[in-house]
């Protein structure tokens, strides 16, 4: 049986980050990936979602321009090339992943890994199967779409995210479930593509883990660009009827359109995987429990979607990052995930960076927020992009969050992570120069705008 340091089921960002870390520092490496390596972020995710909402993003600037009426004509995106562009980009990209992580020594396995004995990982291919043992093993293996009794996918009219990406044309209408980034940014972009667009989102706004004013403008400049939004909407069935999707309400409300797009969270890969014989845990959802330093058990470890902890690529990569050097003996001390950035892309976007006024609120902690709005900044103005805002929430005197929504705001996310993290306030801001005009100019503002105290509703 062939045998390594390291072996790590799953080539997503989290797998292959700490596939390099180890592979650089001489580990010997085993990288077992089913399907494409990159991962849902390079093949159903990150990527293609922000290829596609790149090549309409120009179209919502020059209609901007139109309105203030500086610009005419017509400018179209062809589908059909735009489809076939992600797709070799990502199929190229895959491709070059895999030669740079075999020139450094990774040995990869195409097949689903599944765990026969503690360190011993069966590998299934399509000519049989072979079995290699490592004194750590990585679960790195993600997740996917998560559907429910009622809402599930068939593929046919009612589709989830990697359907939706790989569909043939612009469907005539769509109805979307579940108004999370997924939800948002797939609906943004089909709406700008022509489709008539539906929201469905059970919790009491869209965007449901960001802030209620973020929120409310965020549906403010999706109806203005003709996508209707139901919030506190239950979907109680979906399925394929006539050749459409048809949607039923809880309140009885029947919705129809030419296709449907089921974006109602994801479920961890771990069916299959007996990761209960590397001694591991699964919680009720499925996801792999770990400790602290992302221990599920003694020496395996579990990075990414998989865990559960965060459902966002730069955290799988930074805890694959974190695993690979503690497995070098670099890294004592506990995982320290520091603030995790999170956006919604798009037309109009959403960052954020911390906690939220409710959250601080629910917490029993006092809340100030102070905000300034997208329409003082020129940069903003230059684009025609002036709606949205920035805000600052504070507690105990410290930033504990920055949040924006507008046009272009997911650039300000650095920005913002950088200022938390380093503890900045309205005393010490002044050490910072800001470039202008720049949007991040916005943040500084709102920094040092007035606060205004938060009550609980
Ligand atoms: P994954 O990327 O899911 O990779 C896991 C890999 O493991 C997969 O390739 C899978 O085939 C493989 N695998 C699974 N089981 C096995 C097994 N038993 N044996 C071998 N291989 C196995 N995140 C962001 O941060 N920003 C975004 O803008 C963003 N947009 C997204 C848009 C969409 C439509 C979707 C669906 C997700 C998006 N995400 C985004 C989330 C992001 O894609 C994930 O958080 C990220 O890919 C998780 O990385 P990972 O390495 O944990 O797992």
């Amino acid at each position: 049986m062939q045998s390594f340091d390291t072996i790590i089921l799953g080539g997503g960002p989290g797998g292959t980050t700490a596939a390099r870390i180890l592979a650089r520092a001489g580990k010997s490496v085993a990288l077992v990936e089913k399907n494409h390596l990159g991962g849902t972020c390079l093949n159903c995710g990150c990527i293609p979602t922000k290829m596609l909402l790149g090549a309409v993003a120009p179209l919502a600037l020059l209609h901007a321009q139109q309105r203030i009426r500086v610009a005419k004509g017509e400018i179209a995106v062809d589908f059909a090339a735009l489809q076939t562009r992600v797709s070799r980009f990502t199929k190229g990209t895959s491709q070059t992943l895999g030669k740079s992580l075999a020139s450094l020594g990774v040995m990869l396995f195409s097949g689903r890994g599944e765990a026969i004995a503690p360190g011993t990982i069966r590998v299934h291919a399509a000519d049989g199967h072979t079995d290699i043992k490592a004194q750590h093993v990585i679960l790195a293996c993600g997740s996917s779409s998560a559907s429910f009794p009622g809402l599930t996918p068939d593929h046919d009219c009612v589709l989830d995210s990697t359907d939706l990406l790989g569909i043939a044309s612009v469907p005539e209408s769509l109805v979307i479930i579940g108004a999370g980034a997924i939800g948002l940014e797939l609906g943004d972009f089909f709406s700008a593509m022509g489709s008539k667009v539906t929201i469905v989102e059970a919790a009491p706004h869209i965007a449901p883990l960001e802030d209620a004013d973020v929120a409310a403008e965020l549906r403010r400049a999706l109806q203005k660009n003709g996508i209707t939004c139901h919030e506190g909407a239950r979907a109680k069935d979906l399925r394929t009827v006539n050749g459409q999707a048809q949607l039923t309400l809880d309140d009885g409300t029947v919705i129809t359109a030419a296709k449907a797009l089921v974006a109602v969270g994801r479920t961890p890969n771990t069916g299959g995987l007996q990761a209960e014989q590397l001694g591991c845990k699964l919680n009720k959802r499925g996801y792999v429990e770990t400790d602290t330093f992302l221990e599920a058990a003694p020496n395996i470890y579990a990075v990414g979607d998989v865990n559960g902890r965060v459902l966002l690529a730069h955290a799988a990569e930074h805890q694959g990052a974190y695993v690979a050097e503690r497995i070098l003996g670099q890294r004592p001390e506990e995982y320290q995930s520091g603030p995790v950035p999170s956006c919604v892309y798009g037309g109009m976007e959403v960052m954020r960076v911390g906690q939220t006024a409710d959250t601080l609120l629910r917490e029993g902690k006092n809340v100030k927020v102070s905000q300034a709005a997208l329409s003082l900044n020129p940069i903003a103005q230059a684009s025609g992009g002036t709606a949205g805002f920035v805000k600052t929430v504070w507690s105990d005197g410290r930033i504990a969050g920055i949040a924006a929504v507008g046009a272009g705001v997911s650039h300000l996310v650095m920005v913002a992570l950088l200022l938390i993290k380093e503890g900045y306030t309205e005393q010490n801001l002044h050490e910072i120069m800001f470039a202008h005009p720049t949007l991040d100019e916005i943040v500084s503002m709102s920094i040092l705008a007035p606060r205004a105290r938060v009550e609980q509703n």
